[in-house]
């Protein structure tokens, strides 16, 4: 398929239809399968890490194709919703229900639609700063100020790598989304700075940011806790519009080329 085929503008119109795509066509087996496997893992509360039964379990379970168990199984894998450790003794886990994960596949459609990294710097900031106000506005004042508490403090850091930094940064933005009190706004608005992320920690290392985002942070904190919409709006976006400066000045690739995948 070529690859324009599914570009749209940036006013959202497309050149192709939406296809036969329908929430009413009849479900695939290795679809039934993931699905019932997606129903188990909920009805039975399976936290992230468990183990799914084996192949041969399943297999006698749902009554299908070992050809469809693993297009389910793969289907799930995909999505971040299980992963699949190989070889003996391997098997299914469960995943966990992480941004990043939609942030991956989101990636690849904005690709597809030839969506910009400058579209995704700015989509990121209105999200970020949407969900700072929304957060400071949730009425349950008790849970802003716990969810917060471990951003009040200025904290001593040690170099201990990337990682454990990229976490605590994330961590906060998470923080502020859970306050965000909608599940789908919180997951979908999270997703961009999940694909920035990813795709700029490894072009750099961000830590030399780290004493200006842990101060910002500090000060977004303190007006979610206080109930300021306003003013954490406004810290948010000045802070997000640091982050961006930074990420745009260190993309190893032009700013009006498509976001990347994978
Ligand atoms: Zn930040």
């Amino acid at each position: 398929m070529p690859r324009n085929t599914l570009r749209s503008d940036v006013n959202g119109s497309r050149s192709v239809s939406r296809g036969e795509v329908s929430l009413l066509r009849p479900l695939k087996a290795a679809e039934t399968v993931a699905r019932t496997i997606v129903g188990e893992i909920q009805s039975k509360s399976l936290p992230p890490g468990t183990s799914l039964p084996s192949e041969a379990t399943m297999l006698e379970q749902y009554g299908v194709s070992r050809e469809s168990l693993r297009e389910g199984l793969r289907l799930l894998e995909v999505q971040g919703m299980i992963t699949i450790r190989r070889g003996p003794g391997g098997g299914p886990i469960v995943g966990s229900v992480d941004a990043a994960h939609l942030g991956r596949v989101s990636a690849l459609f904005y690709n597809m639609a030839g969506a910009t990294y400058e579209e995704l710097f700015d989509a990121w900031v209105w999200a970020e700063t949407e969900l700072a106000e929304r957060a400071a506005r949730n009425p349950d004042g008790a849970l802003r100020a716990t969810r917060m508490e471990p951003f009040l403090q200025q904290h001593e850091h040690s170099e201990e790598g990337l990682g454990p930094y990229l976490e605590e940064h994330a961590g906060f933005h998470h923080a502020v989304a859970t306050l965000a009190g909608n599940r789908v706004l919180s997951l979908s608005l999270e997703t961009y700075g999940q694909i920035v992320t990813h795709h700029v920690a490894v072009l750099d290392d961000p830590r030399k940011l780290r004493a200006v985002l842990t101060d910002d942070h500090q000060h977004i904190a303190k007006a979610v806790v206080a109930g300021r919409c306003r003013r954490a709006r406004e810290l948010m976006e000045n802070h997000l519009r640091g982050v961006v400066d930074y990420c745009r000045s260190r993309l190893a690739v032009p700013l009006n080329s498509p976001v990347e995948w994978l």
